[in-house]
């Protein structure tokens, strides 16, 4: 802790100077680091470290610095695209929290504060991960006496536009649950768009849009561009239309910031590959074309060798009930060498680890050719990466793109650090493993195991086997996803265990896969459910799929007792009495998996994915959701980023970066609506 304050003070007296000074960067160390910031709702807000970040260049560092503050100025864009309202939402909010005239020890303002740090983690008034619109606790007279009492300049009014027509809009948006409750409606009997929240389409049905995109539609296209992949499809006078977002078009003041700071980062690309990415991103801002936006994301996937990467823009499709337009998000990373070389070595070996497997001979592939994924560090995290984040990102998303020119995997190794760091000192290990022995496994190999899970999944797992001649790839259809992540988690798990990890250097020894097993068993049998409101299935994919594996292999278990439930004080653990049986029914799960997926078995799959996949026991899942709120643990994650300063001596070159990691979530979020906030009414 004294290590951070230290680092802070110097950016603080340096900050703007020209310094020889600069430029001293340090990672802290990991029992220094204080991770945890503060937890409220369902979320904790967590620190990451950037480990590594004085190993690179001046000039990457400059690169860098440029590419984070293009980071920050999409955030206004996402707020936009989750909800027409949640810009001038967030800044009535604000101007309420920072208001010299309320009682900051009244109940309403801390209702109002919970709220509002409840928005800037959802990015909107929408559950980031559940859907729902979030209920005020404090009352709608707080709200509106205490917006008020502010100067009128201060609050985001519209041309012409008095306080109480503000209201008139705004009002049942926040309070009034029967307005827009869900941000994405997924319910396949109603209008999706006139139904859901996002702000993507305005005044269209969805007859209307689907017709609009079918009519752009070339089914002999062998290459067709992302259809309405970066625009708002709006009906003006009786015309549905797109406004394409774009330099002077939609979210136009925001996107010309993003542009500056790209500008200043392909004049310091570290190589010819790198600034034509980043040329690349800027011509498709300026003009919005979507086959540029398909060049620029195959260019991406060539840049392999620099050390800093970057995704910046409109990217994933989630936000959008019928999956075409993209949210905006950024993040920016460097290749963590060390940990990359894990992976190196890993696909190096593709062919050995497929010529082995335990699936049918006919379903192996004559040649494999590894996928290089490689770990990375985040360094900001920007838009829909922000403040919740992924653990590893494959990009790009054009089917057509990955099938001509493959993709790029990354694992995001200080976002799992920082996750699994958190979870020391809550209790959560002792309260849901076994015993003392299984606790030392944990604490020495998870970590490590984890992230080599993650490797072997993403490099080896996706890309192994292949279909018998003539199968439809998506013969599968529904269950075709979770038959695939199990199909890419079995392939790690199987190996994780094998001899060769040790000898390729890969574990320390042959106990250490042990953690691995036991906690992917304890997680998929009875933990992940912790995030499962009592009463629903499961629908995550990932999580389906852990669970297809582990309740598979406990029904195995019954002949032979390798792994079992086991009550101990009225309370379920999961008990490994034999590990090898264990991989071995693993081994006979990969072969079945292979043969559904290569052979396109679609009621096998749907057997096996309804059978195991999908419903919680109801009492083990009371039992578990009681003993983890008893811990009084927060399911959802989010981050704070670090903050950057850069150095430039009189002739304005750059001289150096310092990083301070102590700014608190509140007033991040601040900072962030005053200095990057292109998108607001001042
Ligand atoms: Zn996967």
């Amino acid at each position: 802790m004294k290590k951070l304050i230290a680092i802070a003070m110097t950016a603080a007296v340096f900050a703007g100077c020209s310094s020889d000074k600069a430029g001293k960067l340090s990672t802290p160390n990991v029992e220094d680091f204080n991770y945890v910031v503060e937890q409220f709702a369902d979320i904790q807000i967590l620190r990451y470290r950037v480990a590594g970040i004085e190993s690179l260049t001046l000039q990457q560092q400059e690169l860098l610095y440029y590419l984070t503050e293009a980071a920050l100025q999409g955030r206004d864009i996402l707020f936009d695209q989750n909800g027409k309202y949640n810009l001038t939402i967030r800044q009535l909010l604000e101007a309420v929290y920072s208001s010299a005239n309320v009682d900051k020890n009244s109940d309403d303002y801390k209702a109002l504060e919970l709220y509002l740090k409840r928005v800037w983690v959802s990015n909107g008034i929408h559950h980031h991960y559940a859907g729902d619109k979030f209920v005020p606790g404090f009352t709608q007279e707080f709200f509106v006496n205490s917006l008020q009492a502010l100067p009128q300049e201060e609050l985001p009014l519209g041309e012409g536009e008095s306080f109480d027509e503000l209201m008139a809009v705004i009002l049942p948006v926040m309070f009034d649950p029967s307005v827009k409750p869900l941000h994405k409606n997924q319910a396949a009997d109603a209008d999706l768009l006139l139904t859901s929240a996002s702000n993507y389409y305005e005044g269209v049905t969805q007859a209307e849009a689907e017709a609009f995109y079918n009519a752009m539609k070339d089914p002999n296209d062998l290459e067709p561009i992302s259809y309405g992949l970066t625009s708002r499809l709006v009906k003006k006078d009786g015309i549905v239309q797109e406004e394409v977002y774009r330099v002077g078009g939609k979210y136009s003041d925001a996107l010309e910031k993003v542009v500056y700071w790209l500008e200043k980062a392909a004049a310091v690309a570290e190589n010819d590959q790198q600034r034509e990415v980043i040329e690349k991103l800027i011509e498709f801002n300026k003009s919005g074309d979507l086959r540029t936006f398909d060049e620029y994301a195959i260019c991406w996937i060539g840049d392999t060798a620099s050390r800093i990467d970057f995704v910046n823009g409109f990217t994933e499709t989630y936000g959008d009930p019928l999956g075409m337009k993209a949210s905006w998000e950024s993040l920016i990373n460097f290749k963590d060498l060390e940990a990359t070389k894990r992976t190196v070595i890993i696909s190096d070996n593709a062919q050995w680890f497929e010529d082995n497997s335990p699936i049918a001979n006919e379903y192996k592939k004559d040649e494999v050719k590894g996928v290089t994924a490689k770990v990375i560090n985040a360094a900001m995290m920007g838009g829909d990466c922000y403040p919740t984040t992924p653990l590893g990102i494959n990009l790009p998303n054009a089917n057509w793109i990955r099938a001509a020119h493959g993709s790029k995997s990354v694992t995001i190794e200080n976002v799992s650090e920082a996750y699994s760091q958190s979870v020391k000192g809550t209790g959560f290990n002792e309260e849901f493993v076994w015993g003392p022995e299984e606790l030392e496994m944990l604490r020495k190999y998870k970590f490590l195991t984890d992230n080599l899970h993650t490797d072997l999944h993403e490099c080896l797992g996706h890309g192994s086997g292949k279909l018998a001649p003539g199968v439809d790839p998506d013969a599968l259809k529904n269950y075709g996803a979770p038959i695939e992540e199990s199909r890419a988690d079995l392939f790690g798990l199987y190996y994780m265990a094998d001899p060769i990890m040790v000898e390729l250097g890969l574990l320390p020894d042959e106990e250490a896969y042990k953690a691995q097993y036991y906690s992917y068993f304890m997680n998929g049998l009875m933990t992940q459910t912790t995030r499962i409101e009592f009463g629903k299935n499961i629908e995550q994919t990932h999580m389906r799929n852990r669970q297809l594996i582990t309740s598979w292999v406990l029904e195995k278990g019954k002949e032979d007792s390798c792994v079992v439930l086991q009550q101990r004080d009225g309370k379920t653990y999961v008990v490994i009495n034999n590990y090898e049986l264990v991989r071995q029914h693993l081994g006979e799960l990969l072969h079945e998996i292979q043969r559904i997926k290569s052979t396109g078995d679609f009621p096998a799959a749907q057997a096996m994915v309804e059978k195991y996949g999908i419903k919680i026991e109801p009492n083990l899942h009371r039992e578990i959701l009681d003993r983890y709120e008893a811990l009084k643990m927060a399911p959802y994650k989010g981050f704070v980023n670090p903050i950057y300063t850069p150095y430039f001596d009189n002739n304005g070159t750059f001289t150096g970066l310092s990083i301070d990691y102590t700014e608190d979530y509140a007033d991040q979020h601040l900072r962030y609506s005053r200095d990057y906030s292109p998108l607001t009414k001042k």
